[in-house]
């Protein structure tokens, strides 16, 4: 488990942009954006976004992942909460987890843009009432939930650039944690065509 410094220095060569594509678009806004591969539960960062199911109380993939990493305490508040409708967001503890808090949204279940782009504006909402400056989100709702990757890629770039284009000082950094192999093929192609470019 690296800190986020250490974190940053070992992976900075794997993410964010080069300094050539830096050129050619806005600078701030470029550089709060990293893909990265990998385990979200592994980061040391404020924020990890958990794609839950609306019991808030574990299920498979990413969701049980985050359980597992942060321990019974985890589900001890989440049973607090009283669920979460989908498209929502709300913030716990992580727990054994490094990062500082997981906020956990509930993604639709297939192809429904408008709520998918309502779970990552929430979920940056909540991140910023809480201070948090680094968040990273897994590709919600494209497991299990069957929504297709790269329309469900193209709802996570363009909410998050909003959000940031909106939000100047709130949010340093957010990583978009890749796990499979097709999903960083259509991130990296995405995030230059569709983030940048438009
Ligand atoms: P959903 O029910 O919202 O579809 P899933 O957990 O089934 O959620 O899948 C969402 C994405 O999370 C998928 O791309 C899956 O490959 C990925 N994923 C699974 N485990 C992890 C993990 N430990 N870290 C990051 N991403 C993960």
């Amino acid at each position: 488990i690296l800190t986020w410094p250490e974190f940053w220095n070992k992976n900075k060569s794997r993410i964010g942009v080069t300094s050539e594509e830096v050129e050619i678009v806005d600078k701030s806004l470029a550089n709060k954006i990293s893909i990265w591969e990998g385990d979200i539960t592994k980061l040391d960062i404020d924020a990890i976004v958990n794609a839950a199911n609306s019991s808030l109380m574990g299920g498979g993939g990413v969701d049980g992942a985050i359980h597992r990493g942060a321990g019974g305490y985890l589900k001890q508040e989440c049973a607090t909460l009283g669920g979460c409708d989908v498209g929502e967001a709300k913030i716990t503890g992580a727990y054994m987890l490094p990062a500082k808090y997981v906020i956990h949204t509930v993604g639709p279940q297939g192809e429904k843009p408008e709520k998918l782009q309502r779970c990552y504006e929430n979920s940056l909402n909540v991140a910023k009432q809480n201070g948090v400056r680094t968040i990273a989100f897994p590709c919600i709702s494209t497991g299990i939930y069957g929504y297709p990757q790269k329309p469900a890629a193209r709802v996570a770039l363009s909410t998050v650039k909003k959000f940031l284009l909106a939000n100047p000082d709130s949010i340093d950094r957010v990583i978009f944690c890749l796990f499979l192999k097709s999903d960083q093929e259509i991130y990296e192609d995405l995030l230059q065509k569709q983030f940048y470019d438009d």
